[in-house]
């Protein structure tokens, strides 16, 4: 069963994804939390390649190549041979991320950047994907907040590109209704986690 969390800044997906893990283990799952680049030389190493701050010129299209690039190799190593032995994989981030952030926020095309993670993942799409659902401005306050310090002039000026990214992922969900679960995570942590854990085992048994 191959499970995907996805969501913007601040939504609080990859803390949910690390304590959903370790629930779901202690009620017997066999549970595998990843995420791309997962420690896979070869996609760590595309991974620097995309965020070595000296690569300005990187082109919106040669970004979304090495995504998919990154991602074929952690689906090869990692995430298909578990759900081969039969583990349950929580991967935080996965093809919609692409979808939402090159193929909308960065304007190539959804359908476009579709056509590429095919090319790459070749069929394997999550079963079930969490969408964990904040508003842009709220989950950039909360990075501020972790961080300890005021809102800057960097996330206004982020904010546009977030809610494009918001805007992407409310379209996917709209698209998918059966696979995407939307998860609202503007509340608690345990509030958020409990519902996460519910719609996994919920799913499970469906
Ligand atoms: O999962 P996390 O929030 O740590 O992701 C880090 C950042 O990587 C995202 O906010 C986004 O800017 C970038 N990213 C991206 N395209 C992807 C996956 C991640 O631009 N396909």
């Amino acid at each position: 069963l191959f499970i995907t969390f996805e969501g913007g800044e601040g939504s609080g997906k990859s803390s949910i994804l690390k304590s959903a893990e370790q629930k779901l283990a202690a009620r017997g799952y066999d549970v595998l939390a990843t995420r791309e680049p997962g420690g896979i030389e070869i996609a760590e190493k595309i991974r620097s390649i995309i965020l070595d701050p000296e690569h300005t010129a990187m082109d919106a299209r040669t970004e979304a190549l090495l995504y998919a690039a990154a991602r074929r190799q952690h689906l090869t190593e990692i995430v298909r041979p578990a759900l081969e032995s039969g583990k349950m994989v929580l991967c935080d981030r996965f093809v919609d991320s692409s979808l939402a952030y090159q193929g909308f926020a960065r304007s190539i095309g959804m359908d476009e950047v579709l056509a590429i993670n095919q090319f790459a993942i070749q069929d394997l799409m999550p079963d079930r994907t969490l969408f964990f659902d904040i508003n842009p401005e709220k989950g950039l306050d909360r990075i501020a907040r972790n961080e300890n310090r005021e809102r800057n002039r960097l996330d206004l000026e982020h904010i546009r590109f977030h809610e494009q990214v918001y805007a992407a992922y409310w379209k996917l969900v709209a698209e998918h209704p059966d696979r995407i679960h939307v998860i609202d995570a503007d509340r608690p942590f345990a509030d958020v986690e409990a519902d996460t854990i519910q719609d996994v085992v919920s799913y499970v048994n469906h």
